[in-house]
């Protein structure tokens, strides 16, 4: 019972600080080009291309940022 309720706090502590990082930082660099918004091709190196998964801008945005967004989006549709 102790147990669970310290495991419960430590889990709240942590999803309260990623929510407060996500508010501070919202984007993080891209995992592809790492935020050159750019990467190279594997084949040919000296081939650079713009990066599609974060549409070369060298963003994306972070996962607990998107859910927040998607979160306002529904209630802002509710209402
Ligand atoms: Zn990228």
């Amino acid at each position: 019972m102790r147990v669970t309720l310290i495991a419960a706090g430590f889990l709240l502590a942590g999803l309260v600080g990623y929510g407060g990082s996500c508010v501070v930082r919202p984007f993080r660099d891209c995992w592809l080009c790492d935020g050159k918004a750019h990467h190279r091709s594997k084949r040919n190196p000296a081939l650079s291309r713009p990066c599609w998964w974060c549409k070369a801008t060298g963003k994306r945005l972070r996962l607990g940022r998107r859910a927040w967004n998607r979160a306002r989006r529904i209630h802002r549709d509710a209402t």
